[in-house]
């Protein structure tokens, strides 16, 4: 019951597809989030996932601190624990009401999912925005789905604002460790873009990478930007002393555009790096729907030295025919069968018949998503080789990835 809840997470529509384009766009400021919950915890790992997101956080424990931050600077969403040591949500909702406050509210409850839904209600018929209720233990991804999608009916994003940002130096890649499963030691990275705008602050790929797919020059220009970053962390890595591959990943038209092997060639050397050190990582929804381009593409990158993954392996309608058709050397079984497999007979099968098959065809297998130990457990009894996640290490940018490196290295 309590897991339906979670997932019965309303966002109000705000129109963020219809405004993105929008000449609108370029006028927001700071996005500030609000949390208020009794648990220290709690509020670190909203603040976490709302900085994620893109907002700027401020979390307190005590309601008095509620006031005074929210007069100080009213902030563009709240969130809010109802359950509270020394007072209830419930009050703070009518102080909210009180103050004619329009932003978006989302509630979390660790109580009968009964009183979130009818504290929901209750927001609304205060004239409360009830942007989302999360019933607690709400897993991380789904909070952050929670405050991604708030955030997005707040400040629309355009095209022309993402094109100038990359010859701007706005994207910043983060690296996310991934282990071997048995040794835990790291054995290569995946590179994740962030766009890091100098008003929004830190923006999610969820948002602008679809947006840079709806027109070929942006992700053309976006991904020779990641090949190129990603080559430069290679470089920085080996010359710390880590030979770890680097992975990237890349969008529908990078496979089906014919120039993309060269042009990805040319830059790794013109860099002096050896296309061994990327891997690229391809959805089989990317590689689908134009089969013999896509072949074309990435038999070619295959052929120059660059390792091929299938990302969110088991999410697409054709998982097995890109298996037999392309060049892949990894599959990636996608984190939502990997993050439920201990909750989820489902997934727990899903995931197990996903590291047979790549094992009956001699392909390297990684899981993502991998949240805590006993799905670390179970994947390495299923033999998957590498695991990725949330337990290992968060994404993390360069000079933090080496110091974590560092700090692995390090006896005991
Ligand atoms: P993805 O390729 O499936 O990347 C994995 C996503 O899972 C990342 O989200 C990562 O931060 C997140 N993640 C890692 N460990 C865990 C975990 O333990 N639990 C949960 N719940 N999530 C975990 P991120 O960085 O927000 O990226 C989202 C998606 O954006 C990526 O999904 C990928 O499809 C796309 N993306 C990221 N960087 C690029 C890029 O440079 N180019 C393109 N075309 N797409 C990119
Ligand atoms: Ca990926
Ligand atoms: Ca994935």
């Amino acid at each position: 019951m309590v897991e339906q809840v979670s997932k019965r997470v309303a966002v109000s529509s705000g129109g963020a597809e219809a405004g993105r384009q929008g000449p609108k766009a370029e006028k927001g400021g700071v996005v500030r989030a609000l949390i208020l919950d009794d648990d220290p915890a709690l509020c670190q790992l909203f603040s976490r996932l709302a900085a994620d997101v893109g907002f700027i956080p401020r979390s307190t424990t005590s309601r008095a601190q509620f006031d005074l931050e929210f007069h100080d600077a009213v902030p563009e969403l709240v969130v809010l624990d109802l359950h509270l040591g020394d007072t209830d949500g419930i009050e703070v909702l009518r102080f909210l009401s009180a103050a004619g406050y329009v932003k978006p509210v989302i509630l979390v409850s660790g109580a009968d999912p009964r009183v979130l839904m009818a504290s929901s209600r209750l927001g609304k018929e205060l004239h409360l925005n009830i942007a989302g209720v999360v019933a607690k233990p709400a897993r991380a991804a789904e909070l952050r789905d929670v405050f991604a999608a708030a955030y997005a009916t707040i400040q629309p994003l355009s095209l022309d604002r993402l094109l100038a940002a990359i010859p701007a130096d706005e994207l910043e890649l983060e690296f996310q460790p991934i282990v071997d499963a048995k040794s835990r030691k790291p054995v290569s990275v995946e590179a994740l873009v962030r766009w890091a705008h100098p008003t929004l602050g830190r923006i999610a790929p969820d948002r602008f990478i679809p947006l840079a797919e709806r027109d070929p020059a942006c992700i053309t220009a976006l991904t020779d930007w990641v090949v190129r970053s990603a080559a430069r962390a290679a470089v920085e890595l080996a010359a710390a002393g880590y030979l770890l591959p680097v992975a990237i990943n890349v969008s529908a038209h990078n496979v089906r555009d014919l120039e993309f092997p060269e042009r990805m060639q040319g830059i790794l050397r013109s860099m002096k790096v050896d296309p061994g050190r990327l891997m690229v990582e391809v959805t089989e929804t990317a590689a689908f729907g134009d089969p013999i381009r896509t072949t074309d593409v990435l038999v070619r990158l295959r052929l120059k030295g660059v390792d091929l993954a299938i990302d969110d392996f088991g999410t697409g309608y054709s998982s097995l025919s890109a298996l037999k058709q392309l060049p892949f050397s990894v599959l990636k079984i996608d984190k939502s069968f990997v993050s439920d497999l201990t909750t989820s007979r489902d997934s727990y099968a899903i995931a197990k018949s996903a590291a047979d098959l790549a094992r009956n065809m001699g392909l390297g297998t990684i899981a993502e998503g991998v949240e805590n130990e006993e799905t670390a457990r179970i994947l390495s009894e299923f033999g998957v080789d590498h695991l990725q996640g949330y337990l290992i290490s968060y994404p993390l940018p360069l000079a933090r990835l080496l110091l974590w490196l560092r700090n692995e290295d390090a006896p005991g």
